[in-house]
């Protein structure tokens, strides 16, 4: 074992803090990865405060890694030291069942192994990436091309995957209408890969704040939520509308935004359960869907997609000190547009 820096929540609600833990031995298929850079999701702040239920403490969240191979073990092929690579959501699965052999890790018939805030298949808690060091199996690690700056890579290992694979899986591209609903850490990667993806893309947020970020990142047309007229405007006009809103929303009037066959696809997930009228969805044969992260080959495709593209995120580098206040900021909607934590600060 290694003892190595962390920033942790002790508690549920408990402001975070530097702490050290411990990081197995480098086994034969493991990299140990000097950490450079973790991005915040909002799905740390959720989790560190328990809003999905009970968590496991100390918790050091961050599952948005970017860092530097520093060591290898016996069996590794993919990796050698000094490569620049990234570990997302997940850094195991059963590996056997139908979705893992498919390359849907994330929807692992046992269950994925969660970056943090899981126990590990040795039964040991894991612990995420707001730390100096982590081992990772190199199954569960990716690359990051050349092209891309770590610092706006990391976010791609979370937000990027969980944008990028519905909008992949629901063929957004040329002559499709997507609204991207939410301009945070999530929404702002879902405007950028739309609009790469060749989409016509809407943004809704709440208010007109954003929108010339917004347009520059590639959106078409920008709509605030909060004004009654957006949603006459706008009625029947969406192909997908992919909502990454954190917070519980009135699905029943954006469904009503989509064209007949249209989709919803919700990625993001409010600590509260929504209601919705199943005629919003009978009249104009209308999908509600869900999408999870996505799988270790689609991230690692989508990572090269957005290298090809030349973007990564659009980030504010803040120094370890600085976490519980970014997440006061992520939770007042005020993030521009995903806090990076500079690792070398922990
Ligand atoms: P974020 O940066 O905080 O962005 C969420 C955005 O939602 C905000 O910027 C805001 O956009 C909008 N919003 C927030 N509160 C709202 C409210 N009360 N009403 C309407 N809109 C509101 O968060 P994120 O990191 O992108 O994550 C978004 C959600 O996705 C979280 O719930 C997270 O846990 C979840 N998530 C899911 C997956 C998955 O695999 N499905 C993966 C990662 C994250 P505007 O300011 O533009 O209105
Ligand atoms: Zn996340
Ligand atoms: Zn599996």
């Amino acid at each position: 074992m290694t003892t190595v820096a962390a920033y942790a929540a002790p508690a549920a609600k408990a402001p975070l803090e530097r702490t050290t833990v411990e990081r197995r031995p480098v086994g034969e298929h493991d990299v140990l990865i000097e950490i450079k850079f973790a991005g915040i999701c909002h799905s740390d702040i959720h989790q560190a405060r328990e809003g999905w239920g009970e968590a496991i403490f100390p918790m050091v969240p961050g599952h948005e890694i970017a860092g530097v191979v520093s060591e290898v073990g016996s069996a590794v092929t993919k990796f050698a030291v000094g490569d620049r690579v990234g570990v997302g959501c997940m850094v195991d699965s059963c590996r056997e069942c139908e979705n893992c052999k498919a390359g849907l890790e994330q929807y692992c018939a046992e269950g994925m192994t969660g970056t943090y805030n899981a126990i590990d298949r040795n039964g040991e808690p894991t612990y995420g990436g707001y730390s100096t060091h982590i081992v990772v199996d190199e199954a569960y690690t990716v690359r990051i091309p050349e092209g891309l700056a770590l610092d706006e890579a990391a976010p791609l290992l979370c937000a990027g995957i969980t944008t990028y694979s519905p909008l992949k899986h629901w063929n957004a591209g040329p002559g499709k209408k997507v609204a991207v609903l939410g301009m945070g850490g999530l929404g702002h990667l879902g405007v950028k890969i739309a609009h790469a993806l060749g989409a016509e893309v809407t943004v809704l947020s709440q208010s007109l704040r954003k929108k010339d970020d917004g347009l520059k990142l590639g959106a078409d047309h920008y709509y605030a939520t909060s004004d009654p007229k957006t949603f006459e405007d706008l009625r029947g006009t969406f192909d997908l509308i992919l909502s990454t809103v954190s917070a519980p929303l009135d699905l029943d009037a954006f469904l009503a935004l989509l064209k007949t066959d249209g989709a919803f696809v919700n990625v993001g997930a409010p600590e509260e359960p929504v209601s919705l009228n199943l005629f919003s969805v009978i009249g104009g044969r209308k999908t509600l869907a869900g999408s999870s992260i996505g799988g270790i080959p689609e991230t690692q495709e989508m990572l090269d997609f957005c290298a090809e593209h030349g973007f990564g995120a659009e980030i504010e580098l803040i120094s370890a000190s600085e976490i519980n206040e970014a997440y006061e900021r992520v939770l007042a909607s005020d993030v521009r547009y995903r806090f990076v934590i500079d690792t070398a600060t922990i």
